[in-house]
C-alpha cells in the first residue's frame, strides 16, 4: 500500500524506499510490518543519540509547549545558548543558524563572495549539498550536469597540494571549501597532511579555508570536529546533521577576521535558529557532552574497525574514516548487494556507491550493538563470488 502511494505522489527525485519505517528506539528501528533493524546509518550521521532518546523527546515536547518560533526580529535564550555552545565547542567566534546542511554551505558561499574575490575552490568528488549554490561546490559531474549553468567562479581540484598551490597562485581565490573526510564519496580520507597543508597555503594566499563538517561534526569522528584531530583552525565551519540529532538545523561558524564579513541585512532565514530547533540542538549536544559520547565514538569506532578486519572477508579492500564514520572498500562493485543482504538480516548499512559501504551508527552504541552488527554483517559479506571479468 505505502509503496503504491510513494510511487504515485512522491516527486520522482526520491529513489524507491528500502523500507517504510514506523518507529525507532535507541539504535533500532521498526518497519510498518513490525520487522526490526539495527540502524548503522542513523539517518546518514544524523541521529547522534539514536532514536527517541529521552533528552531529545523531552526538549522537543517542553520547548514546543513553551515557545516554538518567533522571528529574527527577536532573540531567544535557546538560540543564544546554542550560539555560545557552538563557539565554545568549535573555538569559533560567531554563528549563523539555518535549517540544513545545504543552507549552511549557502551561507559559506555568501561569506566567500563578501571577500570581493571571484574564485571558490572545491574538491573533485566532494559533496556539499543540492541547492544551486551548494551543488555548484559539489564535485560530482553527474549531479551537476542537469542543472547547469551553476555558480560562476567555482573550480574543482584534484585532492593534491600541488593542484591547490597552483590554483591559489593564479590569484583572486576567495575560499577553499572541503570536507575533512569525504562522506558521500563513501567515507574517503584526505591524503596525510593535506588538511594542514591546505591551511598553510590558503593562509599564505589570503583565501578562506571553509570546512564542511556537516557529516563529520558533532563528535562523530571521536573529536568534536574532525579538524581538531589535525590541530588546525579554519576560517569557517558548516554544520548540520548530527547537531540536531534528527531535528532539522544547520549552522555556519566563523573564526577570527572571517567573523567580520557579514553585516546587517546580508543574510537571514525565517526558521533559522528558532527556539524549538535551538533547544533541541542544545539538548543533543549537551547529552553528547554529559554522556561522554565523543569518547564513546572514538572507542567504539576502533572496536568496530577491528571487528570488520577480524571478519577477514576477501571482499574488503580497505577501511577508511574515523570514530563512528567508517567506509569499507569492496573488491567488486557489489555494495548494493551487500547492503541489501544486510537489510534482509535486519541491519541497516549504506551503499554509498557501487564499491563502498558507509557506516554511521548512533554515537550511543555499545557491546551489544557491535556484537549484533558483526554477526549480521558477516552474513552480508558472504555474497556469491562474481567473476571480475563480468564487470569489464
Ligand atoms: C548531508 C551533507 C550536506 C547537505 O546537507 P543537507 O542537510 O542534506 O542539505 C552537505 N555536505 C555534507 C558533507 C553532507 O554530508
Amino acid at each position: 500500500m505505502y509503496t503504491e502511494v510513494f510511487s504515485r505522489v512522491m516527486m520522482r527525485s526520491a529513489p524507491a524506499p528500502l523500507k517504510v519505517l514506523a518507529r525507532g528506539e535507541g539504535a533500532r528501528v521498526w518497519d510498518v510490518d513490525g520487522a526490526d533493524y539495527l540502524d548503522f546509518l542513523a539517518g546518514i550521521a544524523v541521529n547522534a543519540l539514536g532514536h527517541a532518546h529521552p533528552a531529545f523527546v523531552g526538549a522537543v515536547a517542553d520547548q514546543a509547549a513553551t515557545l516554538a518560533h518567533v522571528s529574527n526580529y527577536f532573540a531567544t535564550p535557546p538560540q543564544l545558548e546554542l550560539a555560545e555552545r557552538l563557539t565554545r565547542l568549535t573555538g569559533g567566534s560567531r554563528v549563523f543558524l539555518c535549517n540544513s546542511g545545504a543552507e549552511a554551505i549557502e551561507a559559506a558561499v555568501k561569506l566567500a563572495r563578501l571577500t570581493g574575490k571571484p574564485r571558490i575552490l572545491a574538491l573533485e568528488n566532494a559533496f556539499h549539498g543540492r541547492t544551486i549554490g551548494s551543488l555548484s561546490l559539489t564535485g560530482k559531474p553527474a549531479l551537476r550536469a542537469p542543472f547547469e549553468p551553476l555558480l560562476p567562479g567555482v573550480e574543482h581540484l584534484p585532492t593534491s597540494l600541488d593542484a591547490l598551490e597552483a590554483a591559489l597562485a593564479a590569484g583572486d581565490v576567495a575560499a577553499l571549501v572541503l570536507e575533512p573526510i569525504k562522506g558521500e564519496a563513501g567515507v574517503v580520507e584526505l591524503p596525510e597532511g593535506y588538511l594542514a597543508g591546505a591551511r598553510e597555503l590558503t593562509e599564505r594566499h589570503g583565501a578562506l579555508l571553509i570546512l564542511d563538517e556537516i557529516q563529520t561534526g558533532a563528535g562523530r569522528t571521536g573529536d568534536w570536529f574532525a579538524y581538531q584531530h589535525e590541530g588546525i583552525v579554519p576560517d569557517a565551519v558548516a554544520l548540520a546533521k548530527g547537531i540536531g540529532g534528527g531535528f532539522p538545523i544547520g549552522a555556519l561558524v566563523t573564526f577570527g577576521a572571517a567573523s567580520d564579513l557579514f553585516g546587517p541585512g546580508h543574510h537571514g532565514s525565517t526558521f533559522g535558529g528558532n527556539p524549538l530547533a535551538a533547544r533541541v540542538a542544545n539538548a543533543v549536544l549537551g547529552e553528547i557532552e554529559d554522556a561522554g559520547l565523543v569518547e564513546n565514538a572514538r572507542r567504539r569506532g576502533a572496536e568496530l574497525r577491528a571487528r570488520i578486519e577480524l571478519i577477514g572477508s576477501p571482499l574488503v579492500t580497505d577501511i577508511q574514516g574515523r570514530g563512528l564514520l567508517l567506509g569499507i572498500g569492496l573488491a567488486e562493485p557489489v555494495a548494493g548487494i551487500v547492503a541489501r543482504r544486510a537489510l534482509d538480516e535486519g541491519l541497516i548499512v549504506n551503499a554509498a556507491n557501487e564499491s563502498r559501504i558507509r557506516l554511521a551508527p548512533p554515537l550511543i552504541i555499545g557491546d551489544d550493538e557491535l556484537h549484533e552488527f558483526t554477526r549480521k554483517f558477516t552474513v552480508a559479506l558472504e555474497i556469491p563470488h562474481t567473476d571480475p571479468g563480468e564487470h569489464a
